[in-house]
């Protein structure tokens, strides 16, 4: 009799037995894909290994009665071995079941089943010769020192971190390293953020490598997911660019791993399964033993004390590849500059003179505001009565095309009133700015710009995406206003005008990482402007000139000086990358019964803490969630804090069996990043 071990793509924390026929025998291998009877339905799942009889009785005595797996894949569409032992290691760090790993991890479209056998299409491609540029020797260095580090211990190839300022060629570093590793017939691995911008990218790659590019997003068909999958099982595509879920793209032999942008807090999976693709992409390595690049010009703390701990690798590149140097910097103080009047945004008038002669003289400005929408709020101006979600707790941003009120957490969507609904009163108005007034308002202030936008409003679609993009890189448009989507990857030459209207927007909100995360954004946006030959600025709006993070940017504090404050800080308060911790968040229609609810959880975890692990763990809250109430449920989180890892997942799994027994649902989050 023959016997699999089997982790369905159920979210179920066991796995189960099943038979196989003998003469599906040489299909039933680690990592197959089976089709299961299942309660009354039949699942998808994966064979984890074939259990000897004696072996599968001690668990299960009655044999005889094991169901029997009801369709096996084909060997070449396995899953690699690599990608479930990693799905194993993720599986057991996120505490969280394999099967719903699995789910995230393995688009469903690509598990292959027999109904899904259809040859992917043919792949037409011109291959030219890849177009090499000649390294500066900064670049030389850094690739020589990683291509020795690589020989010297080619069974555990490090990890580096290349710390790069913007513009000083990071992509050349990878392209030369990478040529190298398609040379010995071994592929290549990129992710990138989340809205980074892979369609430039992808055919810088193609340039530089002389060949095809797989990319890898949540945008692909399903059709077009399973053919990139067989490419690249198959070694016809060699080389794959995406975000956070390429992680676990099926690349044959891959050869190097690299993460660019590696402190960007999009790598971190927000939905569903909340795992860290940097992080996890440092346990590919370590599993396919070949060397992971994370590159960065703001390093995470996290991997800056990696390199401190001597576990990676740091090599550096000071200086930007045009001789131009890094943008210089302007403060513009919102409470002392004189302001434009009868606009909704807050510019100052020198802002608006910058912008002028910029573009006076045939060069191109960028506008970054953090905020979607005509204005934050609808304020009643007699008493004061703000408009908020009915589900959520925060205000409803206003938007003028087409005229409503939307809420940016749980999509609530509201046609705005006429009258005050407490007062009556008429005078309701929006207040503040977003990209959208800023696109209507900016007109009337530059009348013979051409001024485009960037943001997730009117980026609907890729082809518009590109459409947006295009035109600001042929010149058409000259004035990019944007959001965050603005600041990812762009290389812009003619920019030579960066404008942040309202920088307090990113450092004022209660994470432990705020302070960086500004910093790093800021350095970005900042990074954007004097890419070309042409001298750049940066031009910062903010309430608040002498917040430390200024000073460090202005050069009064010297970065090391900076990271070793915010060092300490957490070092002190026991948070990442000193600590490890956890969010338990337990939700539920009403206040009062909810709360009683995360208070038994606490209970139960410190008091198992104390029969147990003792000084290992602390239970911080329950405490209201930053933001109480969404999409019309009440959250509450308690916070696990240990020093060890192996305590704190012992500590999540209290909290799962309780969350069993209460038949009630919880989320996790390990290694939380901001507030959501
Ligand atoms: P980063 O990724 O570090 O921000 P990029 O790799 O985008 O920087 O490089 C910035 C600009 O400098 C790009 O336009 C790139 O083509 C150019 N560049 C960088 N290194 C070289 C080189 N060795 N030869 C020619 N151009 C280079
Ligand atoms: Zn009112
Ligand atoms: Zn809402």
């Amino acid at each position: 009799m023959l016997i699999v071990r089997i982790a369905v793509a159920r979210p179920l924390a066991q796995s189960f037995f099943y038979r196989v026929k003998e003469e599906w025998r040489d299909r039933a291998v680690r990592g197959n894909w089976v089709s299961v009877p299942f309660g009354r339905s039949q699942v998808r799942g994966v064979i984890l290994s074939t259990v000897p009889v004696e072996e599968a009785r001690k668990e299960w005595p009655d044999l005889d009665k094991l169901k029997e797996v009801s369709e096996l894949g084909e060997l070449e569409q396995a899953l690699p071995p690599a990608i479930l032992e990693l799905c194993e290691w993720a599986s057991r760090y996120y505490v969280t079941p394999l099967g719903e790993i699995l789910g995230a991890a393995v688009p469903p479209s690509t598990l292959g089943l027999k109904n899904k056998k259809r040859e992917p299409r043919e792949l037409k491609h011109d291959s030219a010769p890849p177009e090499i540029k000649t390294l500066t020797d900064e670049q030389k260095l850094a690739v020589e020192s990683i291509r020795q580090a690589i020989q010297e211990n080619p069974s555990a190839p490090p990890v580096f971190l290349l710390k790069g300022v913007t513009g000083s060629g990071k992509t050349e570093v990878y392209l030369e390293l990478a040529r190298e590793m398609l040379a010995q017939g071994k592929g290549v691995l990129f992710l990138v953020p989340e809205i980074a911008l892979t369609n430039q990218l992808v055919t810088r790659v193609e340039r530089g490598l002389g060949e095809k590019v797989a990319e890898w997003h949540s945008g692909l068909s399903d059709g077009k997911r399973r053919d990139v999958s067989a490419y690249l099982r198959s070694g016809k595509l060699r080389v794959v660019i995406g975000a956070r879920s390429a992680l676990f793209a099926p690349v044959k032999d891959l050869g190097l791993l690299i993460v660019d942008e590696e402190h960007d807090a999009t790598f971190k999976q927000e939905d569903r399964v909340r795992y860290q693709a940097r992080d996890l992409s440092i346990v590919r390595g370590k599993i396919e033993k070949i060397p992971v690049l994370l590159g960065s010009a703001t390093p995470s703390l996290e991997s800056l004390e990696r390199v401190r701990e001597g576990k990676y690798r740091f090599l550096e590149l000071k200086n930007r590849f045009s001789h131009q140097g890094l943008p210089d910097l302007e403060m513009v103080s919102l409470r002392e500059e004189p302001l434009i009047e009868g606009i909704q945004a807050m510019i100052a008038e020198k802002t608006l003179e910058r912008i002028r002669e910029t573009i006076a003289r045939g060069e191109q400005v960028m506008v970054f505001l953090n905020r979607r929408g005509f204005a934050p709020f609808l304020l009643c101006e007699s008493c004061g009565e703000v408009e908020n979600c009915p589900n959520c707790s925060i205000s409803l941003t206003f938007h003028m095309k087409p005229r409503s009120l939307k809420c940016h957490l749980c999509g609530y969507k509201a046609l705005p009133p006429d009258e005050c609904p407490k007062c009556q009163s008429i005078e309701i108005r929006p207040q503040g700015a977003g990209t959208e007034s800023l696109e209507e308002e900016l007109p009337k202030l530059l009348p013979d710009v051409v001024i485009d936008r960037l943001d997730r409003d009117v980026v609907t679609s890729q082809s518009r995406l590109d459409e947006i993009l295009g035109n600001f890189r042929s010149g058409k448009t000259q004035l990019l206003i944007g959001t965050q989507m603005l600041v990812k990857g762009h290389d812009f030459p003619n920019v030579t005008l960066v404008v942040v209207l309202f920088a307090d927007s990113l450092f004022r909100f209660p994470d432990f990482r705020a302070n960086e995360r500004a910093y790093q954004t800021l350095l970005q946006v900042i990074g954007r402007s004097g890419r070309g030959d042409k001298k750049g600025v940066a031009l910062i709006q903010t309430y608040e000139p002498e917040h430390p993070i200024f000073e460090v940017l202005q050069g009064i504090v010297s970065e090391e000086d900076f990271i070793e404050h915010e060092r300490e800080q957490r070092q002190e308060l026991g948070y990442s990358p000193f600590g490890r911790m956890a969010r338990v968040r337990v939700d539920g229609k009403r206040k009062d019964e909810t709360l009683r609810l995360a208070e038994d959880l606490a209970d139960t975890l410190r008091g198992w803490i104390l029969r147990n692990e003792t000084e290992f763990c602390e239970i911080l809250g329950p405490s209201d969630s930053f933001i109480e109430r969404v999409n019309d449920l009440y959250r509450f989180d308690l916070l696990i804090k240990s020093q060890k890892a192996v305590a704190l997942q012992k500590c999540i799994s209290v909290a799962r069996d309780w969350a069993t027994r209460k038949e009630t649902e919880i989320l996790l989050d390990v290694d939380p990043y901001g507030m959501s």
